[in-house]
């Protein structure tokens, strides 16, 4: 089961749940974590995984023989996102705009552009704390495109951890990085705190959510701050709320020292499974109706 822990923004408690629920699951079993927040992992610190292998995420960067090249234009024509462009019969590539389609190989009638390839991150892995499995992914500083290295990260888990409960911290806000995240899950943790905000972000997030499918429950963070409507919308919507996370200073606190709800004294392991178990319910009452 992959389960996917997302929010509509960042600093909403996701991480922090996600982490907890390894470490409180890990007990009775096997987990696999996975960091596809390639912009900002922060999942290592809690973790505080021994790093055994990383790779490197290439995509296609197209080549250009000037020699071949007769200036015809037809890769510039075809590059919607003008990453090739023509001036004066010579052809210009900008990089950062490049989607590694590799279109323009295709089209080039002159045989002029070949593949060549670019880094696009990396991915780590290696084995956490309580014997977790713990996968990440890293974007290379500068490229602006996460999806790539996200679906490299999760081709790999997925080859080697086909069957193993498999938590996924996604990238915060709505985009196609979360998208791309969340994809392919079997259900959604949406982490969310009761303010007008929190609301806003979770519209947003489950719209992404709802149109790719995949069935979803809500978690509050920082409950008793304010109502912010959260449980009005859960219920329109047919959202089941999966359990609450108090607010209280002592969890902000260990949250900066890189602890999680499931370590020191004030320990929320209970309340962690709590809300593991009611998932665990919602996706079989799915699953039998
Ligand atoms: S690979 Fe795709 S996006 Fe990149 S330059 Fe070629 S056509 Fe454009
Ligand atoms: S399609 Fe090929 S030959 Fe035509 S401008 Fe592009 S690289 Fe040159």
């Amino acid at each position: 089961m992959v389960i996917a822990c997302a929010s509509g923004k960042g600093g909403t408690g996701k991480t922090l749940l996600a982490v907890s629920l390894a470490l409180a699951c890990s007990a009775s079993e096997q987990i696999v974590f996975v960091d596809a927040d390639v912009e900002a992992p922060n999942a290592h610190i809690f973790l505080k995984p021994d790093i055994e292998e990383e790779r490197v995420v290439e995509a296609f960067s197209p080549q250009i023989d000037e020699g071949k090249c007769d200036g015809c234009g037809e890769c510039a024509d075809f590059c919607y996102f003008s990453a090739l462009t023509l001036v004066k019969g010579k052809v210009l590539f900008f990089p950062e705009l490049c989607h590694s389609c590799g279109g323009c190989e295709l089209v080039c009638p002159r045989g002029a552009i070949k593949e060549g390839a670019v880094e696009k991150g990396r991915t780590r892995k290696g084995v956490a704390r309580e014997g977790i499995v713990f996968w990440e992914g890293r974007l290379k500083v500068g490229e602006p495109r996460a999806p790539a290295v996200i679906t490299e990260l999760k081709k790999a888990v997925k080859k080697e951890f086909p069957d193993t409960l498999t938590i996924v911290d996604c990238p915060p806000g709505a985009s196609c990085a979360l998208v791309e995240a969340v994809r392919d899950a079997d259900f959604c943790i949406l982490v969310t705190e009761p303010t007008p905000f929190g609301l806003s972000d979770l519209k947003a997030a489950f719209q992404a959510i709802q149109e790719l499918g995949i069935p979803c429950g809500v978690v509050i963070n920082k409950a008793g701050i304010g109502g912010g409507g959260i449980l009005g919308f859960c219920e329109e919507k047919g959202i089941p709320i999966l359990g609450e996370i108090p607010y209280r200073r002592s969890i902000a606190e260990k949250y900066a020292r890189g602890l999680t709800l499931v370590d020191g004294e004030d320990n929320l392991k209970r309340e962690v499974l709590a809300i593991y178990q009611a998932l665990r319910r919602v996706t079989l009452k799915g699953a039998g109706s």
